[in-house]
């Protein structure tokens, strides 16, 4: 596979595609994030947004809350200004309701920029990128961007639990810059546990920062990292309203950090103020004390029945507690992801160390119902005329699940 692909992580779309979307950003050092990647995949697949079923980049399609679509209409006619206290306010909300200073929380458009933006402060030709296999493509750009050596470790126990292997991590390399972990996991919607966030607190190598990249934390049962911000430990956590909270197109993030690690992520760029539809949607969002249980409720429903209906069907999924999962579809997946966008049902990207796994968002209750469909017969006619592909432990994954 041409490094290119290697480096995004996805196997199934062409450069043409790629540059269609953002060549010039790409030469321009861009920040990349979860949009262009699924992007990328849409254009090989000519699948605009308002076209089909689109499961294929983790966002929410519930949208802003009701508390956040009013609180933007109310700001709209004061958005003629700067309104920098508007967004200060937001940070104090954020942080008296997490115990913290309001100086240890940046506001950003979206978690995308800070995250980009530490892997350039603290990583380095001599300072490499740790970062789990399959997980987010992000830092690995940004990695490419700093020259730091990037260093894949395989999720432990890929057919079972598949979480981050956080011994392995840790001891990857002597002198990391930056240990990303994504909590739960992207694309797999896998958590670490408590007791392995702590082993990597303690046992990180001297100087190492700890990426935690908390997009889909709300949605999961996971316990959220930032007392180790807290207790000042060399830790950054990431945010993102994108994801629970439906404000992807909105663009709405945070990083959490120490005074001294944040002006250091912050003296690189990305600073600049938040739109304020944003920051008073965001604001409104955290005040809003059902949402988040509430749609962690519901999504985790619907997860939880897809989850059911593909292992009744015979098909391994990770145990995801997030809105997203990786299916072991046992053959070539952009064949699969082809035959659903055929079928206007736009799946996500495979990763090129699991390449017989999709990975899907976790959509409404309608579009799952539509993604049953097609994938029943999608694997209906492709079974009839593809042998499949054995899964990692090198049994018929099918069989196995059954009897599991
Ligand atoms: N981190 C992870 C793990 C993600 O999956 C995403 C988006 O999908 C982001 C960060 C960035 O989200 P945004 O820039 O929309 O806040």
């Amino acid at each position: 596979m041409p490094a290119f692909e290697e480096a995004i992580g996805c196997s199934g779309f062409s450069r043409r595609s790629f540059f269609r979307l953002g060549a010039t950003a790409l030469a321009s050092v861009p920040i990349l994030g979860e949009s262009h990647f699924a992007l990328a995949e849409r254009n090989v697949h000519f699948a605009p947004s308002n076209k089909g079923i689109h499961i294929d980049a983790n966002e929410n399609p519930l949208g802003p809350c009701e508390a956040a679509r009013k609180a933007i209409a109310e700001i709209i006619p004061r958005s003629g200004r700067y309104l920098l206290d508007v967004q200060d306010d937001f940070a104090s909300t954020f942080a008296r309701q997490e115990g913290l200073s309001p100086d240890y929380v940046t506001p950003y458009a979206g978690s995308s920029t800070p995250l980009h933006y530490a892997v350039l402060a603290f990583t380095g030709n001599s300072k490499p990128l740790v970062i789990a296999d399959p997980g987010y493509e992000a830092p690995v750009w940004a990695a490419k961007v700093s020259g730091a050596p990037v260093i894949k470790v395989p999720l432990a126990d890929p057919m079972g639990a598949a979480s981050h292997d956080i011994r392995a991590m840790v001891a990857a390399a002597s002198n990391p810059g930056v240990i990303y972990i994504c909590n739960p996991n992207n694309p797999t919607g896998t958590c670490t546990s408590r007791a392995e966030m702590e082993y990597a607190v303690a046992h990180a190598p001297k100087g190492a920062i700890l990426l935690i990249d908390e997009a889909y934390i709300h949605l999961s049962d996971a316990t959220p990292s930032l007392d180790f911000v807290k207790d000042g430990k060399d830790v950054i956590v990431l945010r993102t309203f994108s994801k629970l909270y439906g404000m992807a197109g909105l663009r709405m993030g945070m990083a959490i950090g120490r005074p001294d690690l944040l002006e250091k992520i912050g003296a690189l760029g990305g600073l600049d103020a938040v739109p304020v539809t944003a920051v008073a949607a965001a604001k409104a969002s955290l005040m809003d004390a059902e949402l988040a249980p509430a749609r962690k409720k519901l999504i985790g429903e619907i997860r939880t029945e897809t989850l059911a209906w593909l292992k009744g069907e015979g098909f391994h999924c990770t145990p995801s507690e997030s809105n997203c999962f990786m299916l072991d579809v046992r053959r070539p997946g952009k064949e699969v992801q082809a035959a659903m966008a055929a079928r206007e049902v736009y799946v996500g990207r495979m990763w090129p160390v699991w390449p017989t796994q999709l990975r899907v968002t976790v959509g409404t209750r309608e579009e799952m119902a539509a993604f049953r469909s097609a994938f029943s017969a999608v694997m209906a006619a492709s079974t009839a005329g593809v042998t499949p592909l054995p899964d990692a432990r090198g049994v018929d994954g099918r069989r196995m699940a059954r009897l599991s």
